[in-house]
């Protein structure tokens, strides 16, 4: 065939064409995306078991899809990232067609990701945010620095420094979660900058000197790793001076550390508990708050988020475009990430019943 201007036009309107479908579907370059559909099946990635909330999470997603019409493949990577990455290979193999993602290790899934995307597998990463690939669409969570911010105001609260009330200096340790998870960061920036004008005006003193997040995160989230730095703490640092407040960022680190004080004779009139904050709503830790050990924690509505994520693989299965509530905090270092937030609840002995109880999230009957 000659080849005239215009056939020569036509051919390049026709691959324009062609290549702005590849890209409005795969937004990547040739990749097919999967077109779900009911019947599809969602392949969910969890952390751990070891953890209530992550329980719930799944069992939660699971009822949602199926409610709406799909299969799920529900895994738990029981905390090692080989086994996660694993259990996505599997199910990428085995066909999935959407994948919903808590990582362990953020920055541990650019492989196995990429495999996804080759095959029009979309991830949507649930709750922690999963770092250094193209190859995340969507991102649902709480906004994880307003945890931090909840935690750290609850101890100026408590303490007095807020309204003035006390002056201190008062002496509070700092924990945070757990390195290789990108929330960390975000929960203790929240809480740093509430803290920080206190230390830099001698109003809280952290006598361990221990304040770079390199120097106090816990690794897995693991109470045990907590309990074994509250003791080294109590040795090192408390043998003249009590502590005043405790910034846990996670429940079960906060059953550690409470262990920790009560193994040092914390808990009695004299020695009253410190202040300690938490996370999650766990029924250990509203139980431990009702009996006057940990004072606070910081409530998430896990059963809201999964209808979040559940909202979000429906619509990209759907070729829709999910609803979303930021589009410029998320930046996972290869692109800002969309994301819907949801809001977090401080929670102590004076409102736990009104918000874990009357909301059907905890039942009384657990409590006691
Ligand atoms: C979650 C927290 C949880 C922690 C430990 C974080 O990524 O956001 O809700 O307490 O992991 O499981």
């Amino acid at each position: 065939m000659r080849i005239t201007r215009a056939t020569a036009a036509a051919t390049a309107v026709a691959l324009s064409l062609v290549l702005a479908a590849c890209g409005q579907n795969g937004e990547g370059g040739g990749k097919q995306e999967k077109k779900g559909g009911k019947g599809s099946t969602v392949g969910i990635a969890m952390p751990t078991k070891s953890s209530e909330r992550w329980i719930a999470d799944g069992r939660n997603m699971a009822a949602e899809f199926e409610k709406l019409g799909y299969k799920t493949d529900l895994q738990y990577g029981e905390d090692d990232v080989d086994q996660q990455v694993s259990q996505i290979e599997n199910m990428i193999t085995k066909g999935v067609d959407v994948l919903v993602v808590a990582a362990i290790d953020g920055r541990a899934l650019g492989d196995v990701l990429h495999q996804a995307g080759e095959q029009g597998v979309r991830v949507i990463s649930y709750d922690r945010l999963i770092l250094g690939t193209e190859d995340v669409a969507y991102y649902a969570s709480f906004d994880n620095e307003k945890v931090g911010e909840l935690q750290a105001g609850y101890i100026v609260e408590k303490l007095g420094l807020k309204d003035g009330s006390a002056e201190g200096p008062f002496n509070v340790e700092l924990f945070a979660g757990s390195p290789d998870d990108n929330n960390t960061r975000y929960f203790f920036s929240g809480a740093w900058k509430v803290l920080k004008p206190y230390i830099d005006g001698k109003q809280i003193v952290v006598r361990s000197k221990q304040t770079r997040l390199d120097q106090i995160t816990t690794l897995r989230w693991d109470g045990g790793a907590a309990q074994r730095r509250m003791d080294d703490l109590l040795t090192s640092a408390y043998s003249s001076a009590d502590v005043d407040a405790v910034l846990s960022p996670y429940d079960g680190i906060s059953i550690g550390v409470i262990s920790a004080l009560k193994s040092d004779g914390y808990g009695t009139a004299a020695k009253p508990y410190p202040v300690v904050t938490g996370q999650d709503a766990e029924v250990a830790s509203v139980k431990s708050i009702i009996a006057g050990q940990q004072t606070q924690t910081v409530y998430k509505d896990t059963r809201a988020l999964a209808k979040q994520a559940v909202q979000m693989a429906d619509a990209v299965l759907n070729g829709k475009k999910p609803e979303v509530n930021d589009t410029t905090t998320y930046d996972n270092e290869k692109k800002v990430v969309p994301a819907f937030l949801l809001d977090p609840v401080s929670v102590d002995r004076s409102n736990y019943r009104a918000t874990l109880v009357d909301s059907g999230y905890i039942k009384e009957s657990d409590l006691t």
